[in-house]
């Protein structure tokens, strides 16, 4: 009979990634050369020959090197979104920089790419407790969805006790958070970037397959993350044991995305996020901290009411409430980006 799922217990569990992300930005120790284009134009390479649309989050300092870089991606049909200018933590930006670059760099993207840029990620999921001011100041910069969350306690910049599903923020910016599975004590984020190389693929699936109803899975991944070929070197600010982990398994990165992909059809993230009837139906967060609430809003500790059904997809079940976690249990280890 089948599960909830649709898999007999003799099938595969059936895998659910909703959308794949790039964050297209440059990781270079000083004194080498760029390696950018050649690995981002691999990866394009990859999502044709796929045909995956994927949601691309530039940052600006990258489109402003590599025009013809994004006249690719926008050739390919690709959903541009944007990712700071130079990859600075929403910390050390604040309000005023996050508007003011936000509205001059969707301008500037919009007119090299001829299409809407509508999603916004911040740098390393810095969109954390620390900065109750971000969802206001992405949203009065225009864009209308945000993916800048890790819930889950992280070394990096994360935000234990957001929900695990989208939901709203007060101000009313829809949020993509990063998909986390459960591990004992901890959450990680094993969809993305160090932990989509390290984890055994056998717990990735299994982390997939267990994602809520009311999940929108997003994959995230940066060209770097496919370098097999880089040569090894201590990456200037990282802890001894972090720079082997930065490199480790880039050579499977490719095969690795085929594999949770296969079947599952994913399409950039502002199908959902863009989605009126989508949006409306999302839970309201209204973090602990002190702030403006509107009617329906819950609490940090509180549990969450409707959770949407997107846009035809048959693989969705009906709303359910959806508890989450309260912030503050969970251990840390590796850094989200
Ligand atoms: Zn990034």
């Amino acid at each position: 009979m089948p599960d909830s799922r649709g898999a007999t217990p003799h099938e595969q569990p059936r895998l659910r990634i909703a959308s794949v992300t790039v964050d297209l930005e440059e990781r270079r120790t000083p004194g080498t050369p760029s390696r950018l284009m050649a690995n981002a134009t691999r990866v394009l390479d990859f999502l044709d020959a796929h045909e995956l649309r994927a949601t691309i989050f530039v940052v600006g300092g990258v489109a402003r090197e590599h025009p013809a870089l994004l006249a690719r991606i926008a050739a390919s049909g690709h959903e541009i979104g944007f990712h700071s200018e130079s990859h600075e933590f929403l910390r050390e930006l604040g309000p005023d920089e996050v508007i003011a670059s936000g509205k001059e760099w969707r301008a500037r993207l919009e007119d090299l790419t001829g299409s809407p840029v509508l999603g916004y990620r911040a740098p390393s999921f810095s969109l954390t407790r620390a900065v109750p001011w971000a969802p206001a100041a992405i949203a009065d910069a225009g864009f209308a969805y945000s993916s800048s969350v890790v819930p889950a306690r992280n070394p990096v910049a994360g935000f234990p006790g957001a929900p695990t599903t989208p939901f709203r923020w007060p101000e009313g910016l829809p949020e993509f958070p990063c998909p986390v599975g459960r591990l004992g004590p901890v959450s990680l984020p094993f969809a993305g970037g160090v932990y989509l190389r390290v984890l055994p693929m056998t717990l990735i699936r299994t982390f997939v397959a267990r994602q809520p109803p009311a999940a929108v899975p997003w994959i995230y991944c940066h060209p770097y993350d496919f370098d097999a070929a880089e040569p090894f070197r201590r990456m200037p600010g990282t802890r001894w044991w972090e720079t082997p982990i930065l490199f480790f398994n880039r050579k499977r990165m490719f095969e690795r995305i085929a594999m949770l992909v296969e079947g599952a059809s994913p399409r950039p993230l502002s199908v959902w996020g863009c989605d009126p009837a989508f949006v409306e139906a999302l839970p309201v967060f209204a973090p602990s901290a002190p702030r403006r609430a509107l009617p329906g809003a819950l609490g940090a500790s509180g549990v969450f009411q409707s959770a949407a059904t997107p846009p035809d997809d048959p693989l969705r079940e009906p709303p359910r409430t959806v508890p989450h976690a309260p912030p503050g249990d969970e251990p840390e280890l590796l850094g989200g980006d």
